[in-house]
């Protein structure tokens, strides 16, 4: 079977958070399940600095206004096709925006020729290469989808998968006429949404079948509170949407052999997390002490509950834990987060910025990692914690509640606690949780059950990507029943 994907985002060329790990490691977990997939990405200069030798597979003289083409190559064993129009994509900065984080005016243009392109390969236009099944992720791939409904690919079975309905690219009316698709796709059932262009609209309606990355995602994307206004769309969809929890790339994240961390180890092995414990307190000036290390790696922003998290930090702080933050974002968060590390010195550190080898460490190293989010599709950063016996604190929400199993009385004593959960969006729940952490990690013997149930957990994407193989084959299946 050919899976085409398309995406802004792929590990390890370019990643700006879960999205890329997801489209970068399921083609390989596919792979070993009969499924071929072939990844059309933004020729970003990240991208395309990686070939040396460029085999030229399609020709564009005018693409959203200037030349392009694509070329196909082999990266960190994905099959890609990389989009090379460098009016578009060749830019110093983000992958959406510029280096100061602002967002580039014309994401609208950029993002549907990455769409119309991938709808014409969709349908043929690669000598020798049909897919048999289209995937776009997110908003900026979703227009693949209404390409092709709109013409240029009608009859192949797609797949729209939604990380994070929060991003869905809306743009005024004023682009329409610039997309190059028909005037009847500006109506209700087609892009149109609220009186604009809706990106992610556009593949939701246009998709054979949504999915979204977990179960409990999936349920709340039908309520209001969830929805973000496509609650309506979805709920007439819902018979074919489904929820398939992501795995993580058990080869990047392996504690056994991960070279980012200062010290490997498994869990017969656990004490040996002490050496990546000093580390992450050295490079955070935090205290070398036995109390409990917890720490976040995320974006910092209202979604993720970070200001939940700095209203409770004196909170941490007096219940005796230590803080240990990496991430980015919204600047009053980065502020609120930094001057709390000036006032605890030695209880709270934070690093500002993105920084790969650091999020391995700190998994390594810290004791539990902290996850407030108010809403989480999915979430990765609470499977690399179960699987480095970092013991997960999240929020009872989207996929950190189908993941994490909490160390109820019931758990506990069935010796299947992986975790903690809490109401999310609330902070006094919050600090009850972290008093929770504490009592249990002063007893050794939980702690390390804890530690290891966690690290036993099948992150891995086998079942997931299984899922994903019977779905496509479902949706094949349908497609021959009609013709
Ligand atoms: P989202 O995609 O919503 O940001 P996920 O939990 O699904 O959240 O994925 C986040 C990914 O980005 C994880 O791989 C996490 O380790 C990584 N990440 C987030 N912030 C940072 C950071 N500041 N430095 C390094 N890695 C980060």
């Amino acid at each position: 079977m050919q899976v085409l994907a398309v995406t802004s985002e792929i590990y390890p060329l370019i990643k700006t958070g879960g999205l890329a790990d997801v489209t970068g490691a399921l083609p390989l977990a596919l792979e070993g399940q009969g499924v071929h997939v072939r990844t059309l990405v933004p020729g970003y200069p990240v991208v395309t600095s990686r070939f040396s030798k460029k085999k030229i597979v399609l020709q564009y003289p005018a693409l959203q206004g200037g030349q392009a083409s694509v070329f196909a190559g082999q990266s960190s064993g994905l099959d890609l096709l990389v989009l090379d129009a460098p009016h578009l994509f060749d830019r110093q900065g983000g992958p959406y925006g510029n280096m100061a984080g602002i967002d580039w005016p014309d994401n609208w243009r950029r993002f549907a020729a990455l769409s119309q392109v991938g709808a014409e390969i969709a349908g043929g236009a690669i000598a020798g290469y049909l897919p048999d099944i289209v995937h776009a992720h997110d908003w900026q791939a979703a227009m693949t989808l209404a390409y092709m409904r709109y013409g240029r690919a009608p009859g192949v079975p797609s797949v729209m998968t939604v990380h994070n309905l929060a991003f869905q690219g809306q743009f005024g009316a004023g682009i329409f006429g610039e997309l190059d698709l028909p005037g009847s796709a500006m109506s209700l059932d087609g892009v149109e949404y609220y009186g604009g262009v809706g990106y992610l609209k556009g593949g939701l309606q246009a998709a054979s079948e949504i999915t979204t990355v977990s179960p409990t995602y999936a349920q709340e994307i039908r309520t209001p509170e969830f929805g973000m206004g496509l609650d309506g769309l979805i709920n007439i969809r819902a018979a074919d949407l489904a929820g398939i929890v992501n795995g993580i790339n058990t080869e990047v994240w392996n504690p056994e052999t991960d070279k980012l961390l200062a010290a490997s180890y498994s869990p017969r092995t656990l004490g040996k997390r002490s050496v990546n414990r000093r580390a992450v307190e050295e490079r955070l000036a935090l205290d070398h002490d036995a109390t409990p290390l917890l720490c976040v790696v995320s974006r910092l922003t209202w979604q993720k509950g970070i200001d939940i998290l700095t209203s409770i930090m004196d909170d941490i702080v007096a219940a005796g834990a230590k803080l240990a933050v990496l991430g980015s974002g919204d600047h009053a968060l980065e502020g609120a987060l930094l001057a709390g590390a000036a006032r605890f010195r030695g209880r709270v550190g934070v690093v500002i910025g993105y920084d790969e080898p650091l999020s391995h460490l700190m998994q390594g190293g810290c004791d539990a990692i902290l996850i407030p989010s108010r809403f989480e599709p999915c979430g990765l950063t609470q499977l690399y914690g179960l699987r480095y016996g970092c013991v997960p604190v999240v929020a009872r929400t989207g996929g950190l509640a189908d993941t994490v199993i909490d160390a109820n009385e019931a758990a506990l004593s069935a010796g299947v606690a992986t975790g903690f959960q809490f109401t999310a969006d609330n902070g006094d729940a919050f600090v009850h949780a972290i008093r929770r952490v504490i009592a249990a990690y002063a007893d050794k013997q939980v702690w390390t059950s804890m530690q290891k149930q966690g690290m036993k957990a099948d992150v891995s994407w086998g079942r997931s990507a299984a899922r994903y193989v019977e779905l496509y084959n479902s949706l094949i299946a349908r497609k021959q029943g009609q013709a």
